[in-house]
Order: structure tokens, then C-alpha cells, then sequence
């Protein structure tokens, strides 16, 4: 077996997306709920709002590489978002809402 990452895509609810995002960046994750700070790696749920993490969607995935392994393995719950895409749907949402 040759397990190498390769990226899937799927079709999802943004709104469930969006309220259960961890957006990871370089040392710590923001809640994409209630967006609050610190939010640590290991954390299953929102220490604030107590939202549940499906997803994780890291900032810089080639630096994150071995704890994503790490997170897949340990819990099969959660899914990788790619950073780029989810910022992408979000910033056309807001636009447009802006918009009308
Ligand atoms: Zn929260």
C-alpha cells in the first residue's frame, strides 16, 4: 500500500462549513463560528461557543503536512478543507450578501 495525500472534492453545505470550521493558521486556529482566538489543534469542539469541528482548514498545508497525518489518523470524523477554496466560497457569499 503507497498512502500518499491527495486532494478530494466534495460538494458541501457551506452554511454547515462555515459553522464548523477550525481555520488554522501558523501557531494557532480561529474558530470560523464565533471566531474566536487561540483555539488549540487538539481541540474537538469551541472552547467559547462550543461549536463542533468537522473540519480543519489549514493556512499553509505543506508546513502542517505531518499533523494532518497525525489528526487523520486519530480522528476519522474530521475532514481538510482546502484553505484557498473555503476563502474563496466565503469572500463570494459576502459579496453577494453585499450585493443583494
Ligand atoms: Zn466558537
Amino acid at each position: 500500500m503507497t498512502k500518499q495525500m491527495i486532494r478530494v472534492y466534495q460538494h458541501l453545505d457551506f452554511e454547515d462549513v462555515k459553522a464548523h470550521t477550525l481555520e488554522y493558521g501558523a501557531l494557532s486556529g480561529i474558530c470560523s463560528k464565533c471566531k474566536s482566538l487561540d483555539v488549540k489543534l487538539d481541540m474537538f469542539s469551541c472552547p467559547k461557543c462550543g461549536t463542533h469541528f468537522k473540519y480543519i482548514s489549514f493556512q499553509n498545508v505543506r508546513e502542517h503536512l505531518p499533523k494532518i497525518l497525525r489528526i487523520q489518523e486519530e480522528r476519522h470524523d474530521v475532514h481538510f478543507l482546502d484553505y484557498q477554496d473555503y476563502k474563496r466560497i466565503e469572500g463570494e457569499l459576502r459579496a453577494r450578501s453585499i450585493l443583494g
